[in-house]
């Protein structure tokens, strides 16, 4: 599955993805799925992430949702029988993560209980690892997975056709495990986008890891000290900064705040240090790059650098041709068109 949320299911962004040959797309939200669906794209929609409010809609608009509560499977039933369908779900265990999942001790009564409700079809079960808690998934937690599987199924003669391991963190495993067991769908968002396994975020061969570039402008270029001058108390998010004297040197405040981005999964393309940054100023120092005001500093994200952009209204959002050449230029001076 490829998942579409960092980038809000941006069509064009997504189209690649089926391209490449995903064959679900997966979101957690309903309205990034609504536009994808809005804009002509044609794959298997899968909800990662299922509130019971929103029943109604997500079994008119997505195929496959992920669950771990039985009041939500029975919400999703009784509007699936209202508008005479069967929604398809994704049953999520507990591995050790911490986050969302039927613990394993429950597993069997909650099966039981959701093959009694008319409108559902439970087409898989899921876990998922290295969020919350961190935990890596490897053979063991995995193995575990294929065992709830094969147990399941022999308790209730059901077939389950979708067993998804995880997310970008399993890329590495399911890559070098000898044997992934019943494992055979698993959810990459990270890794597609980025070009890297989240274990390590080690680069994976063959993708690009510079996908996406942020350029934010230069609005202010001055001369000024590296302390600041009076008693220092909190600053603009409640911490009291601490500054390293580098005497008088010349820095840049760019118009990009906390407002629009994890600042500090930020990586400038030229080696430009981040000083510091408040909810719309982000100062850099200048080292010898000559900074003008009106310029344009580029920046390197990572994930939660990303999602973070790509949902501010606040920054535009350009699909260019992965040129190296129109990516320098773009650089040097900030395109004053509107
Ligand atoms: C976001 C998400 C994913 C994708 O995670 P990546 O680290 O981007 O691969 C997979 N599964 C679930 C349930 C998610 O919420």
């Amino acid at each position: 599955m490829g998942v579409s949320k960092a980038v809000l299911g941006e069509p064009a962004i997504i189209e690649a993805m089926i391209q490449g040959g995903v064959k679900f797309i997966a979101d957690s939200r309903l309205e990034n799925i609504s536009r994808m669906k809005a804009a002509g794209l044609s794959a298997r929609f899968v909800l990662l992430r299922t509130p019971l409010s929103q029943a109604e809609s997500i079994v008119k608009v997505v195929d496959i949702s992920l669950n771990s509560e039985i009041e939500t499977l029975k919400k999703l039933s009784y509007y699936a029988k209202m508008h005479n369908k069967i929604h398809c779900v994704i049953l999520m265990v507990e591995l050790g993560d911490l986050r969302e999942g039927i613990l394993p001790c429950d597993l069997s009564q909650f099966v039981r209980a959701v093959l009694a409700l008319t409108h559902v079809s439970i087409v898989g079960i899921g876990c998922n690892l290295a969020c919350y808690g961190g935990v890596k998934p490897d053979d063991r937690n995995m193995q575990g997975l294929s065992e709830q599987v094969d147990s399941l199924e022999k308790e209730f003669q059901i077939h389950l056709d979708i067993i998804s391991g995880g997310n970008s963190a399993n890329y590495e495993w399911y890559k070098s495990s000898h044997d992934v067991g019943r494992i055979n769908n698993i959810r990459l968002g990270e890794s597609i986008l980025l070009g890297r396994e989240t274990v390590n975020r080690k680069a994976i061969p063959g993708l690009h890891t510079q996908a996406f570039k942020l350029f934010a402008e230069v609005i202010e270029s001055k001369q000024k000290p590296s302390l600041p001058i009076g008693e220092i108390c909190q600053d603009a998010f409640g911490h009291v900064p601490h500054f390293q004297d580098r005497g008088m040197h010349q820095r840049a405040i760019l118009a990009l705040g906390r407002q629009d981005v994890l600042v500090s999964g930020l990586t400038s393309i030229s080696g430009l240090e981040i000083l510091g940054s408040s909810s719309d100023h982000t100062i850099i120092d200048d080292k010898n790059h000559d900074l003008q005001v009106g310029d344009a500093v580029g920046f390197d994200l990572d994930y939660g650098s990303l999602l973070a952009a790509m949902t501010s209204p606040f920054i535009k959002k350009e699909l260019m041709d992965c040129d190296r050449n129109a990516m320098a230029a773009h650089e040097r001076v900030f395109s004053g068109s509107p």
